[in-house]
């Protein structure tokens, strides 16, 4: 068996003007598609762990040989993320979150807004490229930056949604302004999808 790379469930054009379609043709058919590429490579000398889930594999690095860890980490950790991230992103998305997701947002960080200021801070301040994750650790809700394709599936979290601050994500259209990409984000987002990540990474 052997890890697949997810369709991108929308068109390319579907999110702009805030994330234009060349950026996520690229995204998506080139980078996410070698992470999936390298991950399975990395994976060939190895088929037990190719029977494992992303998330498992992920959980279980000590157990990857040491000649293939650092690119399990890599490109395993690549293949997780993106598969995600595409999910929590959808056309004419943004507005307000509803439900349990919001009060826990409201509860751990005063009000959405200082949510997204705070999120907003953890993905600006990220050096080089990374992720700003929400994620539960030690069950509560908390933000948090990784760097490279690290999750913090990798060290005991549970993220629900994360934000690429990669440079590859954003910087055709955005070039060095991070932050109005970020800015940007709250417009495409999903929060049904964030909502539904939110319940399942509580149990
Ligand atoms: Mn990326």
């Amino acid at each position: 068996m052997s890890y697949t790379l997810p369709p991108l469930p929308y068109s390319f054009d579907a999110l702009e003007p805030y994330i234009d379609a060349k950026t996520m043709e690229i995204h998506h058919d080139k980078h996410h598609n070698a992470y999936v590429t390298n991950l399975n490579k990395a994976l060939e000398s190895a088929p037990d762990l190719q029977k494992l889930s992303v998330e498992d594999l992920l959980t279980q690095l000590s157990k990857v040989p040491d000649a293939i860890r650092t690119a399990v980490r890599n490109n395993g950790g690549g293949h997780m993320n993106h598969s995600m991230f595409w999910k929590i992103m959808k056309k004419g998305g943004g507005g307000e979150p509803s439900g349990d997701v919001a009060s826990a947002i409201s509860s751990a960080f005063g009000s959405l807004a200082d949510f997204k200021t705070k999120f907003a801070a953890a993905a600006t301040t990220r050096f080089g490229s990374g992720w700003a994750w929400l994620l539960f650790r030690d069950g509560k809700l908390v933000i948090e930056s990784t760097a490279n394709q690290d999750n913090p599936i990798m060290d005991g979290g549970k993220a629900f949604f994360g934000l690429d601050v990669w440079e590859h994500a954003y910087y055709l259209k955005y070039q060095n302004k991070r932050p109005d990409y970020i800015e940007a984000f709250w417009n495409v987002i999903n929060w049904a999808q964030v909502a539904e990540n939110f319940a399942a990474a509580k149990k």
